[in-house]
């Protein structure tokens, strides 16, 4: 299978300026490489209907293409089902009747790091099952026999963190995350994963249950997010973020494309155009403070922001 960077939205709404910045990242990232770039729509879970042909329109309309048609992960369901039972049957998984509750109240296990889940289901007798069964249907974890890994990522070099006894399926019969998106980024053949850097602690989680799937643990890249005004992960409350309502503001696709490229120091241009000047060694390692619309809604800083109907650059 030839290599494959991609795009994994989670169509719960329409993309911001900071999830299109990712998105031209993990393309420029994939195509210097020379890579097929995939778009996997993640609607296990927070899908709003009609969110996901918004995410498709928005993607296209700055120059992000993919490969082949859209891979949904609703449609996919028997590949977990298929990652969860050879799980099983090696005895790394077991059901967990554990509330989110419970699990906040329970005394960490003594040496476990924090937020990682305590235990408390992992060694019930067949007995104890049973009873607890008759209240409340299962999660399923995993059985995890390392307390950290460690990964290599592009931007951040060698990163370990907590590897705990993650949820592979929630309780209400939900594929959790951290399965589906190992499960694919193999099935897909993605050798290559750029997406942005509040996702870095869940990857010593995935690259582990890769190793224990024999499927092959994928380069990581793991870009800086865009900001507010006040230095929070940007929002759709920080105002015009959107390129429907930067529309609306007057400002195109165009210009928001060119100044995402400006902010990764970045010649303005089509994506294609663009490759040449392309280096991830040179890229910003800090995240970038997205500068807002002068009147466009709040959040807007007057004298630094875009304007409306000019080059960003040359304004
Ligand atoms: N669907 C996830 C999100 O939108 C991204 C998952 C990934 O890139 O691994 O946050």
């Amino acid at each position: 299978m030839t290599s494959a960077g991609r795009f994994a939205p989670s169509p719960s709404g329409e993309l911001h300026v900071g999830n299109l910045r990712t998105a031209i990242l993990a393309w420029l990232f994939a195509r210097s490489g020379g890579r097929r770039f995939l778009l996997r729509v993640e609607d296990l879970d927070r899908a709003r209907a009609g969110a996901e042909a918004e995410q498709l329109r928005d993607l296209a309309a700055i120059g992000v293409s993919w490969d082949g048609g859209v891979v949904r992960q609703t449609e996919r369901e028997h590949l977990y089902d298929g990652a969860i039972a050879e799980l099983t049957a090696a005895g790394l998984t077991y059901e967990c009747f554990c509330t989110r509750r419970e699990i906040q109240e329970a005394p960490s296990a003594p040496h476990a790091p924090l937020g990682a889940y305590p235990g408390t289901c992992r060694n019930l007798s067949g007995a104890e099952r049973e009873a607890k069964r008759a209240a409340r249907p299962p999660a399923v974890r995993l059985r995890s026999t390392v307390a950290e890994a460690t990964v290599w990522d592009v931007l951040h070099g060698s990163y370990t963190g907590v590897v705990d006894d993650f949820v592979l399926r929630r309780n209400d019969g939900v594929t959790a995350y951290n399965l589906a998106v190992v499960v694919d980024d193999a099935a897909q053949g993605i050798d290559q994963v750029v997406r942005g850097d509040d996702l870095l602690p869940s990857t010593p989680r995935q690259a582990y249950l890769a190793s224990l799937l024999n499927m092959p643990v994928p380069e990581y890249a793991h870009v800086p997010l865009v900001l507010n005004a006040d230095g929070a992960r940007l929002a759709k409350r920080d105002g015009a973020v959107t390129l429907a309502d930067l529309a609306l503001a007057g400002v195109g696709a165009d210009q928001v494309r060119d100044t995402l490229l400006d902010s990764l120091g970045l010649p303005p241009g089509r994506l294609g155009d663009v490759l040449a000047a392309f280096d991830p060694a040179a890229l910003p390692r800090e995240p970038w403070v997205w500068p807002g619309v002068p009147g466009a809604h709040k959040g807007a800083h007057p004298g630094t922001g875009l304007r409306a109907g000019t080059d960003s650059r040359g304004a």
